[in-house]
């Protein structure tokens, strides 16, 4: 099998580009916790490596239909990556193929993708929202049988990308679990201020590390070597996993094929629009064959598709930094849908709390449209929410929509 993806949450839901809009996560900080990450984060990007490694030639024509009467039933079936390209994006099938070993579990957007080393040392990268972690350890199993799950890597910790890592813990006390360096301390001190689960009110259970990626220095993964990237923007102290023999790169919310993540260092401060610019400028130099993207289908250099993302990333941050409310707004709506995919309903009072002890809600008001008092704006932000069913409302309760 070229490469497998496990029938996601919403893999071929129309709505997909829409919700890419809508991509939340993170947090604001303290003062305290601000400085910290400002000076953790990488100043400039790592340096791409001056020899290359020769990249093995992507076997083309491998992608197969697998009927779902054959596949696991905890899966619900396989369906090929071809399928799901063409659901995705409506064009014409694409030659895309990865390594037989690496398995892309596409989930929706409250939980991350988890893609699968396979291997003697079996690996994972990134583990979707606490949500979903029973469901996340039910695919893993599915996959791995009886082996067991040795490693968990994270691109960034957002609690999007590492809810299911204590519960993968738990069924595998034994993994090793690799964090972006400068938050080592604060899992192992479960920091939730430094962690970014505070500001927002975002939840993730607790769950430990033990190693750390840094930007240059490779991490087995599976059964291949990965380079690993300093990628600030989105997060300051994100990484990207590159595959360098196959072109295989791991984007987390670096690079999405649709639409680009909420620029977080720009709501509290410690960082504008341009690192995410940067981010782009690697991803580029590295010249993947194929990116698995924290959300939505992985797409491939074939047909264009990674240029056209990477056009349209960089026409979407020229956006903001032409108008940075834009990108307030745009941040605004997705922390609310965020919160609503993970409690699906609130009653009216606790929805209004929820939004008043939001710290990063406050920011982007500031950002945004000081000129309204706090009631009007939050009116101002939610009234097309409502009016497009992204958010519905009866007599008691708010509840997540479309
Ligand atoms: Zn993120």
């Amino acid at each position: 099998m070229a490469m497998r993806i496990a029938r996601g949450d919403a893999a071929c839901a129309p709505h997909q580009a829409d919700m890419a809009h809508q991509k939340p996560t993170g947090a604001p900080q303290t003062p305290e916790v601000k400085r910290r990450r400002a000076q953790a984060a990488p100043k400039t990007l790592d340096k791409l490596h001056r020899n290359p490694v020769p990249r093995a030639p992507l076997r083309a024509n491998r992608l197969r239909r697998h009927p779902a009467q054959t596949a696991p039933p905890e899966l619900g079936g396989w369906r090929s990556y071809t399928i799901t390209f063409v659901c995705m994006s409506q064009r014409p099938v694409q030659a895309l193929a990865l390594p037989d070993d690496l398995v892309v579990l596409q989930r929706d957007w409250l939980s991350s993708n988890n893609l699968l080393c396979l291997g003697e040392q079996a690996a994972i990268v990134d583990t979707g929202h606490v949500k979903h972690a029973a469901q996340t350890v039910r695919r893993v199993r599915a996959v791995l049988g009886t082996q067991p799950l040795a490693t968990i890597a994270h691109t960034h910790l957002h609690s999007d990308h590492c809810g299911g890592t204590g519960a993968l813990q738990a069924a595998w006390p034994t993994a090793t679990t690799w964090v972006p360096e400068p938050s080592l301390d604060a899992v192992q001190r479960w920091d939730e201020d430094a962690l970014s689960f505070d500001g927002t009110g975002q939840r993730c259970a607790r769950f430990g590390a033990d190693r750390a990626l840094v930007p240059g220095q490779p991490v087995r993964l599976g059964a291949h070597d990965w380079q690993v990237h300093a990628a600030p923007g989105h997060d300051s102290l994100a990484v990207l996993l590159f595959e360098p023999r196959h072109g295989i790169l791991v984007s987390g919310d670096a690079l999405w094929e649709h639409g680009v993540g909420v620029i977080f260092p720009h709501i509290d401060g410690s960082a504008g629009f341009e690192p995410f610019n940067e981010t782009l400028d690697v991803i580029e130099r590295l010249a993947p064959e194929i990116v698995i993207p924290g959300h939505g289908a992985p797409f491939g250099r074939a047909g264009g598709a990674i240029d056209a993302a990477l056009g349209r990333a960089r026409e979407r941050i020229a956006t903001f930094q032409a108008q940075p409310a834009q990108h307030a707004l745009y941040a605004a709506k997705v922390l609310i849908k965020y919160q609503m995919l993970d409690v699906d309903a609130m009653t009216h009072a606790d929805f209004e709390r929820w939004l008043n002890a939001a710290p990063s809600l406050h920011l982007l008001h500031r950002q945004h449209r000081p000129d309204l008092d706090w009631p009007s704006w939050l009116a101002h932000v939610l009234a097309p929410m409502f009016g497009k069913g992204v958010l519905q409302r009866d007599a008691t309760h708010v509840r997540d929509g479309n």
